[in-house]
């Protein structure tokens, strides 16, 4: 039998950020972090229906993983309902992840880019995928982690609670050893400091609320760009442990200085009164000016456009369904994104939109077509070229033209414009 042994929560608004929409819940062993998104304070409401949602009792008859599930489906619902029915929240959207300890395993639910890890025996394990665009291309072996951290498309999500009336949820069951610590946070956090850093406080032995506070502390160091939150629990056999075990309740968590009870007021009282939230077009400007270049998804812009209003973040999910295909037309004639990769005849071809096929269409289209087969450039360059990254149009032609005018190295040591990708 295992439980908690210590644990604590911080979050912060950042450097950059006026508002900060991260939310926490903790009621151990449940530990859930969310981080909304949404014009004005929308994002706020969203992630504090993600956590309400785990606040209210959940189906202990439940195995542990269908329990998240509905209670993440539950706050989708609430979201999704809630962003049609009011003008101010359209369009917002959370993450969330959410970790319960069961015994000797640890259940996650998870939809969005807050990452859950687990460190143990020194070695430092992301528990969960990020449902981000760059997330799924590395997945895919397009880009490496080190382009993702940069990549200027890194905010877009493919999943978040709220833009449809269903999600998908991953769940995982963990099993789980005495001096595991895990770590809950949103990308505020990991945007800013790399996983390397991450682990080094996690194995540092010191207690939870010094590794919290210092995480925080070392995002706002490196620019603190975004709402940081960070929650970290240990875990030690239960058999022995005597008092110091926290079966805490929210009061419980209070009293260790850990409490979430001041961000839940701040975020209740936006869900009270919508309507009074301030719209401010020039501190929505300033919203905007910070995160613009993250922004260019056609998905994203066309929400936009439906409601005039500036967004924190770029959220959108991109779903297989009907709704998409009547769509995608639009959204990839709207793209501003390019890539290069091979067309049917193994041409080297520059296509608009994004490198996905949804069931029945592409997310893309053909915008120029080379004379240059890909099978004429050596392996070297087609990996550094055909690698589905986003590009400017004015980089994926430059490239293109060079190909067929035989500027390019072909030798596969240079010629790449933009210098970033390959070999670093
Ligand atoms: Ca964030």
């Amino acid at each position: 039998m295992l439980r908690v042994a210590d644990f604590a929560a911080g979050s912060d608004v950042g450097r950059v950020r006026r508002a900060n929409e991260d939310a926490y819940y903790l009621k151990s062993p449940l530990f859930v972090v969310a981080d909304g998104m949404g014009g004005a304070q929308a994002g706020e409401v969203a992630s504090e229906l993600a956590v309400e949602s785990f606040r209210r009792p959940l189906d202990e008859s439940a195995a542990p993983e269908p329990r998240l599930a509905a209670a993440v489906q539950n706050a989708n619902r609430a979201i999704h309902e809630q962003s049609r029915s009011n003008e101010q929240l359209q369009g917002m959207g959370t993450t969330v992840t959410a970790l319960l300890l069961d015994d000797d395993s640890l259940t996650v639910a998870h939809v969005g880019d807050s990452r859950a890890y687990r460190m143990r025996g020194g070695e430092l394990t992301r528990l969960t995928d990020d449902h981000s665009l760059v997330g799924e291309m590395v997945r895919r072996g397009a880009i490496t982690e080190a382009e993702a951290e940069v990549h200027p498309q890194r905010s877009i999500l493919t999943r978040a609670l709220g833009p449809e009336a269903e999600v998908e949820i991953d769940t995982l069951t963990h099993g789980v050893r005495p001096g595991d610590v895990y770590l809950i946070c949103s990308d505020g956090l990991t945007g800013m400091v790399a996983d390397q850093v991450i682990a080094e406080q996690l194995g540092s032995g010191a207690k939870m609320q010094t590794v919290v506070d210092e995480l925080i502390r070392l995002a706002n160091e490196a620019g603190g760009m975004d709402n940081i939150t960070a929650l970290a629990f240990t875990v030690e056999d239960g058999a022995g442990a005597g008092t110091s075990a926290p079966q805490a309740d929210e009061v419980a968590a209070d009293s260790t200085g850990v409490g979430p009870a001041v961000e839940t007021e701040a975020h209740s009282a936006t869900l009270a009164t919508p309507a009074a939230v301030p719209q401010t077009a020039a501190a929505n400007g300033a919203l905007d000016a910070a995160e613009r270049d993250s922004r260019s998804t056609a998905a994203y812009e066309r929400r936009r456009a439906s409601t005039g209003r500036s967004r924190r973040r770029v959220g959108t999910v991109i779903a297989c369904g009907v709704v998409v295909i009547a769509l995608a037309g639009a959204v990839v004639a709207s793209l501003n994104v390019f890539f290069i990769g091979g067309n049917d005849q193994g041409l080297v071809t520059v296509y608009r939109g994004l490198p996905y096929d949804l069931p029945g269409v592409s997310l893309y289209t053909r915008d120029y077509v080379t004379g240059t087969p890909v099978s004429d450039l050596p392996p070297a360059l087609s990996a550094r070229i055909l690698d589905h990254r986003l590009r400017s149009r004015a980089d994926a032609l430059d490239l293109a033209q060079q190909i067929d005018a035989g500027r390019i190295d072909l030798q596969g040591t240079g010629g790449e414009p933009t210098g970033s990708t390959g070999g670093n």
